[in-house]
């Protein structure tokens, strides 16, 4: 338990905690100024019951269909021991047959399947060691391993789809994604996404040996993406390059440790308990509730709608505080109001400190407010890129 858990568990309440996971820690590379995303995720609130409470509907997410297809391609590629796996890095990196093992780490459990994460992630440990050591013969390859992360002084889990380890004793991290690559390009904002996530399996994977006096840097900055070829369920492997995203998310979690000094901007015994009562529905009162959020300083841009659920609150109220970050990273975003373009930023220019109605021309005050040739903050930015440039 960190010193940290106590103010941690009061800002919390009640609700049980959420852990990190690969998706929330590569958020953090999104909008790593956020104090208040970072004390959120630090104390394990539920962002998505936050925002029903407050009143502010769910971002769009992925359908449950989408979700489905996910996971069936996800199964395709691992089904009879990985053979569809093992054919693609044979491929990709060259195994030979005789040097491919394979261990479903999801099939560890205890008679009575108690704490089952924990207990998957000795087993990961212990055949990462014994691979590393060469104790293992010839374990190449973990199904559904369990890795674990220090941030912020908490050890979060971490879940990958897969870890390979060829015979040069390089370790690879495989990302497994049901974006498709479409004549060798995928979707660069989704590639970006898929490559930070490995990016913290691959730390994850660097502290099991660093812990044990290995070498770090055995398990390689190359990541094997699978996603369908083209409009199939054909799996298909990418070799890419997250090096940057590494060094990225390191830097952030580094930052991370900034979370004591956050926790004291607080005015003690803040909370963002949504009391919930015996059914689970959330009993305090809004207004409260939102003076204790107000305390967490935000940095709303448009890209958290890809990534958080307090997107449409914290847009909301950027909004209503006349705040230009609702602009996005642009610096001379063009905005059309009712067909004419308009310098929303003039105001601010001129010393008032917001954007004002005095900017907006006569006649235009009805108009539909729209964006045009904005290009906003992705998650990844101009760093992301396609699975065809990965190689
Ligand atoms: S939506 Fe709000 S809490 Fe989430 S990252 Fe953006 S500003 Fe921070």
């Amino acid at each position: 338990m960190s010193p940290l858990d106590p103010r941690l568990d009061v800002l919390r309440g009640t609700p049980r905690q959420l852990p990190h996971n690969a998706r929330t820690l590569s958020a953090l590379t999104a909008n790593p100024s956020c104090d208040r995303r970072v004390l959120l995720d630090a104390s394990g609130i539920d962002k998505d019951a936050l925002a029903a409470h407050l009143g502010a509907p769910p971002p769009l997410r992925e359908s449950q269909l989408a979700l489905d297809a996910g996971i069936a391609f996800e199964r395709s590629v691992t089904a009879q021991g990985g053979a569809e796996l093992v054919r693609l890095l044979r491929q990709t990196l060259g195994f030979t047959l005789p040097e491919v093992g394979y261990d479903d780490l999801n099939s560890v459990a205890t008679d009575d399947n108690t704490s089952p994460q924990q207990l998957r992630h000795a087993h990961t440990r212990q055949l990462v060691l014994n691979a590393a050591q060469g104790k293992s013969g010839d374990h190449t390859l973990l199904d559904h391993p369990v890795l674990s992360l220090t941030v912020a002084g908490h050890l979060v889990h971490l879940e990958p789809d897969a870890v390979a380890f060829q015979h040069h004793g390089v370790f690879y991290v495989v990302e497994i994604k049901s974006f498709p690559v479409i004549d060798g390009q995928a979707d660069e904002t989704q590639v970006g996404w898929a490559l930070v996530q490995a990016a913290a399996y691959v730390l994850a994977l660097r502290e099991v040996l660093a812990g044990a006096g290995l070498p770090p840097d055995r398990v390689s900055d190359t990541v094997v993406l699978i996603n369908p070829l083209n409009f199939s369920r054909v799996p298909t492997a990418t070799l890419c390059n997250a090096r940057k995203k590494i060094k990225s998310l390191r830097r952030h979690l580094d930052r991370l440790r900034r979370i004591p000094e956050l926790l004291d901007k607080f005015p003690t015994g803040t909370s963002l308990d949504l009391l919930l009562d015996h059914t689970g529905q959330p009993t305090r009162p809004r207004t409260e509730l939102e003076a204790a959020l107000t305390t967490l300083l935000p940095h709303y841009t448009p890209g958290c709608r890809e990534h958080c659920d307090l997107a449409l609150y914290c847009r909301q109220e950027a909004r209503t505080q006349g705040r230009v970050e609702v602009l996005g990273s642009d610096p001379n975003p063009q905005v059309v109001i009712g067909g004419q373009p308009v310098d929303l930023c003039a105001g601010r220019r001129r010393g008032s400190g917001a954007c004002g109605q005095d900017d907006v021309p006569a006649g235009a005050s009805g108009g539909r407010l729209s964006r045009a040739g904005a290009g906003g903050s992705g998650p990844v930015g101009r760093a992301g890129q396609t699975a065809g440039r990965c190689r």
